[in-house]
């Protein structure tokens, strides 16, 4: 039976790479059906809202979502993310020759940012600091309590057992994964646990206690800050890089801007029933309705998407055929030093196939 793929197009610039996309991965006639959402701005003319009931139905009866950014993260992005329970963000960033890179060495540079997608802070349980007063709040190392007197907001940072244990597991089928292609095996998880010493900490040791049940994986880790650094310093030390949602998110965009910036990196977000696939860039209002967005992000997570349909020699032969765009450097975007438009990229990837 065909796969069914739910095309979300995303707002502003997000439809100029998810249509051709899609186009794209229509035209290598594999047993996949692309269905189309109406979401967004198309909706609210339309419905009166950008995620009406027809979308979350279409979502519900596919196997998986290719999807462009959208301006809001609740609507259809928070369905995906929550209500669909997809908790693992795959980033991976990976150079290839013809790619603009700010760093002097960036040859070798291929690993993955697995972040949390689904806890941490960003579910953005907020409030005003007086509600916390029941709590009577201490941290014990430093005897300081929270005064709830003050004015002022709080925001609540969660991560379960049982979440973590599942992000950890994953990012360990993934380094056996790309061991298996001849990748180093290698874990690093990053956290503040050096002063979250119970919620980081329990993140990075259930990191380490997962790591350990692969004998064939290597496990380090470091604290984000240093994380942060080292990505700049030495990129190509790291193969799958473990983190909670607010940090994988912010290091995931510097990840993206080792390697030439935001319009390469796509994204996957995976859950135990459902997966969506885009681009790890937003919008771009900016550079909405000119055809100069790179659609490089988007075509990468179409060959995410395959292989996660099973088509592995599809999603290789999509991902090539992108890269060599790169290695013959006459039809790339502006952001890449470039001045074809997105249509004239897509076409030299059609032509590559
Ligand atoms: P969000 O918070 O939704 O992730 P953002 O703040 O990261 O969004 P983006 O929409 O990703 O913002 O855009 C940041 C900048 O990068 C903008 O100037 C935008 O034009 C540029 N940019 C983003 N994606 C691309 C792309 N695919 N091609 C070219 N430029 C891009």
């Amino acid at each position: 039976m065909a796969k069914r793929v739910c095309v979300v197009q995303g707002e502003d610039a997000a439809p100029e790479v998810v249509v051709p996309t899609v186009q794209i991965l229509e035209g290598m006639n594999l047993d996949v059906e692309f269905i189309w959402a109406e979401t967004g701005d198309e909706a609210v003319a339309k419905y009166g809202t950008s995620f009406p009931e027809s979308a979350k139905k279409m979502i519900d009866e596919s196997d998986c979502a290719i999807t462009g950014s959208t301006r809001n993260l609740g609507g259809v992005h928070g369905y995906l993310r929550w209500g669909k329970k997809c908790f693992a963000n795959v980033r991976p960033t990976k150079y290839v020759p013809g790619l603009i890179s700010p760093l002097k060495n960036p040859e070798g540079i291929d690993f993955i940012i697995l972040r949390e997608n689904i806890e941490g802070l960003y579910p953005g349980w907020e409030g005003d600091i007086a509600q916390l007063a029941p709590l009577k709040l201490k941290n014990d190392m430093l005897g300081v309590m929270l005064d709830t007197t003050a004015k002022g907001k709080f925001a609540v940072k969660v991560n379960t057992e049982a979440i973590t244990r599942d992000i950890c597991r994953i990012a360990c089928e993934l380094a056996m994964q790309r061991k298996a292609r001849g990748g180093p095996g290698k874990v690093t998880v990053s956290s503040k646990y050096n002063v979250l010493t119970q919620s980081d900490e329990m993140f990075r040791r259930i990191a380490e206690e997962t790591v350990r049940q692969y004998p064939e994986l290597t496990f380090d880790q470091l604290i984000i800050d240093n994380c942060a650094q080292q990505l700049v310093i030495n990129p190509q030390q790291f193969d799958v890089l473990i983190m909670g949602n607010q940090h994988g998110d912010i290091l995931a965009d510097e990840a993206s801007a080792l390697i030439g910036g935001l319009g390469l990196t796509p994204n996957a977000c995976l859950g135990k029933e459902f997966a969506y696939f885009g681009s790890v860039h937003g919008t771009a209002p900016d550079i909405a309705g000119q055809n100069i967005i790179n659609p490089t992000a988007m075509l990468l997570a179409g060959a995410m998407l395959l292989e996660h349909l099973g088509y592995g020699k599809e999603a290789s032969g999509l991902e090539a055929a992108v890269y060599k765009v790169y290695q013959d450097g006459k039809y790339l975007t502006r952001d890449q030093g470039g001045d074809a438009s997105t249509t004239r990229f897509c076409e030299a990837v059609k032509a590559n196939l």
